[in-house]
């Protein structure tokens, strides 16, 4: 039988990445501020802003610390409130919490993205909101800014899965105030750890910065208006959340392989989904119009399964050597809201739920072939057909 393809393993890191980490493993130089200029990290924000097109970049230990700067730049009072999808990963929620903040579940759809009708009729009770394009999926960012910007709430997007994704032409992670990402080893871009937010808002990245742990006057080190940086000096906590020059070094030769990244991992994902769409069991739901994507897994929903046999098809797929995660059915899900027992009570989200139940996730890397595609696609065509036909016990 074909062998099904390691779907786990990440791409080598360029061998551009080698001199220059040797180089730093002789200097010894891994801190970011040591340098006088040019340091791995400062060098990584510059790029990283220009190939966004933004003014500002502030490199960080993860996206979770990305968001958690983000909101304590928002300056907003302890226990605000703050709106976030209620299909993202546990770090989110998280960020909020460790910001001191609380944050509010909304609704989302069978399509994985913010239903809009429960976003509306909760944004009054919101003092900021967080979108998470919780697997890369783009929720209606021209509604949310219409809706945001007429009430004068701050958007933080939370981009970690989203790097390469583009919005009516428009960067994902450019469109709120504040855009975070991630460089941890199953993003787009793989330092193991790391992440990065952008923003055109000169007194918002002060703040950040100065939050991230530019202590004394480190914070010259970046290219960011004195006045803004002067204006928060010795005002702000440090909460030394840096990034070592080290992922600098191992993250900036893989900005070059993102454009192939995108080209071939959308390529890989529309050839499974094709298939995925012709069986009557499951479903990838069609991208908002307007949204361009850039994945590195699939998502997709059973279709017409019992309970039963929705087991039986993550239990047939993994005997075909395939694991499938039903976001809702494996224990301890992370991406579930309702293990998020540090919130308190679970919220009623019957939406939200619902989608969770019957939702799958395979991971679909860009560097799979078509052939690699094909056995992945007709596996979960099997495991569904083996799961529809077998009888009740
Ligand atoms: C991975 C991920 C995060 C967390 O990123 P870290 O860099 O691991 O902190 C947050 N949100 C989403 C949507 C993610 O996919």
């Amino acid at each position: 039988m074909t062998q099904i393809p390691n779907v786990y393993d990440a791409e080598p890191i360029p061998a551009a990445a080698l001199d220059e980490v040797m180089k730093l493993l002789t200097s010894a130089d891994l801190f970011r501020y040591t340098a006088a200029e040019n340091a791995p990290v400062s060098l990584l924000e510059q790029e990283f802003a220009a190939m966004m097109g933004t003014k500002y970049a502030l490199a960080v230990s993860s996206c979770s610390a990305a968001l958690f700067l983000s909101l304590k730049a928002l300056d907003l009072p302890r226990g605000a409130r703050v709106l976030i999808p209620a299909f993202t990963f546990a770090a989110v929620p998280s960020s909020v919490v460790h910001a001191d903040l609380v944050p509010l579940l909304v609704e989302c759809g069978e399509n994985y993205r913010i239903n809009m009708d429960d976003f509306a009729a909760k944004l009054p009770q919101a003092d900021a909101v967080l979108i998470s394009h919780m697997r890369g999926h783009t929720s209606d960012m021209d509604a949310i800014m219409t809706l945001c910007d007429a009430a004068g709430i701050p958007v933080i997007e939370d981009a970690a899965h989203s790097l390469g994704t583009t919005w009516n032409g428009r960067k994902i992670g450019t469109i709120g105030r504040i855009g975070c990402f991630s460089f941890q080893s199953y993003k787009m871009i793989n330092a193991g750890e790391g992440g990065i937010l952008v923003t055109d808002d000169a007194d918002l990245v002060a703040r950040a910065i100065i939050m991230s742990g530019a202590y004394e006057h480190t914070w010259m080190k970046h290219a960011v208006p004195q006045k803004a940086m002067q204006h928060w000096q010795n005002k702000l906590p440090l909460y030394n959340l840096r990034l070592s020059n080290l992922s600098a070094a191992i993250i900036r030769p893989q900005l070059d392989e993102l454009p192939r990244r995108v080209r071939d991992g959308l390529r890989n994902h529309d050839h499974v989904a094709a298939q995925l769409n012709r069986s009557p069991y499951l479903d990838v739901p069609a991208p908002l119009s307007g949204e361009a994507r850039a994945p590195d897994s699939i998502q997709f929903n059973l279709v017409n399964m019992t309970d039963a046999q929705t087991q039986t098809f993550a239990a047939q797929a993994a005997d075909l050597g395939l694991k499938v995660q039903i976001f809702g059915q494996s224990s301890d899900n992370a991406r579930a809201f309702w293990n998020w027992e540090f919130l308190g009570e679970a919220p009623k989200l019957p939406m939200t739920r619902s989608m969770l139940m019957r939702a799958c996730d395979v991971r679909l890397p860009a560097r799979l072939t078509l052939e690699d595609c094909d056995v992945i696609a007709q596996t979960l065509v099997a495991a569904a057909q083996n799961a529809t036909s077998q009888k009740a016990a």
